[in-house]
């Protein structure tokens, strides 16, 4: 049973995360994984800080994957096996997804009765297990849905896929079904409202974090040596998967005009992240992109690196540059201004939160490159305003902390056992009125 003694302090004492589609130890910035990944590891790092038992279950992708693996103290990730390992596309899961309930539903059989006090869904392939194992569990389910379908489908980039009919269906009914659902941003929250119906009463507003102890301010000289890139460039930078609504593209189409006309102020173009989705999978067409624009001398490409090494990347970087066509949250915006680098973001979905304009970067309407060239131009052309937003920068993201994030999904937590308690409570009172035995 949970412990507290009072509503609010209501906290579970072990929960399962659910985590179908991609697993909380793969690298992030590349394939399927990005910022769920880094959402669900930080967070279940603070919740086991706070003597939280968390069990993660995430499909297998490798015959050597362990079927438990414990991950931290705390933290144990169960590898389900569902479908084949390798081959199988995350367009492919909801094939699977019977599979991976089973596996799911079959190790908590094995585990002592009411083992889990609350299973936390993310993204809507993990919702669907999650409302099942709601109701074999009698325990609350919390979904994070991180995008919504419809949401991305309204913001298409140019050679993006839309999203399926089956998705957005997916998500209406785990909407319907989550005792609570979180969003990352009060926009989010009215988005999920209109789209899905959702009364605002079951929505709670947490906001994502950085880990601050990785993402600090400091000096990015070693990273530039290690990159190539001299000390006096100036170094414009994309962080993320190689898709097309992340637009790495308007990033090298916005600065090849001013590589072409201020080749005094020296701008590079430096892009860190893998293949992913469709479209710009392939970093050969950023690169071919680069060729055609005449800049290829001046952009550089770096593979996914580890947090560690991505702090580095942001610190050697005098801007970075975040052109999303839709972002649920951004989380690297946030870190790079962690790290004191103002970030240039488009106005859209949660950039508005993570970055203050004026302040702490620029945000930017629409994706037209010329308003992205204007905004960059006055950037380059300005040390002084660059170090203005720098110090902005760091101070802005100091807000974002995974332990408040945690806070904040305990509220949710205890809000959902809350109700269900009542709602048992309610119903065991009805049947002793009625005479049932109870
Ligand atoms: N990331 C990483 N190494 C890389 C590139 C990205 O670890 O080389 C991580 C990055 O730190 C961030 C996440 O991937 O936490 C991307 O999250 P974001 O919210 O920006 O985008 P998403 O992938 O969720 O669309």
């Amino acid at each position: 049973m949970p412990t507290g003694k009072s509503a609010a302090a209501v906290t579970p004492r072990r929960i399962a995360v659910l985590s179908v589609h991609t697993s909380p130890l793969a690298q992030p910035g590349t394939g399927d994984a990005g910022g769920m990944n880094v959402y669900i590891w930080q967070t279940s790092l603070e919740l086991a800080k706070r003597g939280i038992e968390v069990e993660i279950f995430t499909r297998a992708t490798a015959s050597a994957d362990q079927p438990i693996v414990e991950a931290a103290p705390g933290i144990r990730v169960r590898n389900i096996v569902a479908g084949p390992f390798e081959g199988l596309d995350k367009t492919d899961l909801p094939a699977q997804l019977c599979a991976f309930a089973a596996g799911v539903q079959r190790a908590e059989a094995r585990e002592e009765p009411g083992y889990f006090d609350l299973i936390h869904s993310h993204y809507w392939l993990s919702g669907q297990v999650g409302w099942l194992a709601r109701d074999r569990w009698g325990v609350p389910l919390v979904h994070t849905a991180h995008t919504l379908a419809a949401v991305k489908n309204n913001a298409l980039a140019i050679g993006d896929t839309a999203e399926p009919q089956a998705r957005i269906i997916g998500e209406q009914q785990v909407s319907d079904e989550a005792d609570r659902l979180i969003v990352n941003t009060e926009v989010e929250a009215g988005q999920l409202a209109a789209i899905h119906d959702v009364p605002q009463s079951r929505i709670d507003v947490v906001y994502p974090g950085a880990d601050l102890n990785t993402y600090t301010p400091g000096d990015g000289t070693a990273a530039r040596r290690e990159l190539g890139i001299a000390d006096d460039e100036i170094v414009l930078t994309f962080v993320g998967r190689i898709q097309p609504h992340k637009a790495p593209d308007l990033l090298l189409r916005a600065a090849a005009p001013l590589i072409h006309a201020h080749p005094e102020r020296r701008i590079r173009v430096l892009v860190v992240g893998g293949p992913s989705g469709t479209g710009l999978e392939r970093p050969d067409a950023l690169i071919a992109l680069a060729r055609e624009l005449g800049i290829e001398d001046s952009v550089t490409f770096g593979p996914p690196r580890p947090p560690a090494g991505l702090a580095e990347v942001y610190r050697a970087s005098d801007v970075v540059v975040v052109p999303s066509y839709s972002e649920s949250f951004g989380l690297v915006a946030v870190e790079a201004q962690a790290c004191g680098t103002p970030v240039v973001a488009a106005r859209v979905g949660g950039l508005p939160v993570a970055v203050a304009d004026g302040v702490s970067g620029r945000l930017v309407d629409g994706h037209e490159p010329g308003s992205w060239t204007a905004v960059l131009d006055e950037l380059t052309a300005d040390p002084a305003l660059r170090h203005r937003l720098s110090d902005g920068a760091a101070a802005h993201a100091r807000q974002f902390s995974w332990a408040r994030t945690a806070d904040g999904l305990l509220e949710s937590y205890a809000k959902a056992i809350d109700a269900r308690r009542a709602a048992t409570q309610t119903v065991r009172r009805r049947r002793r009125r009625a005479g049932v035995r109870v």
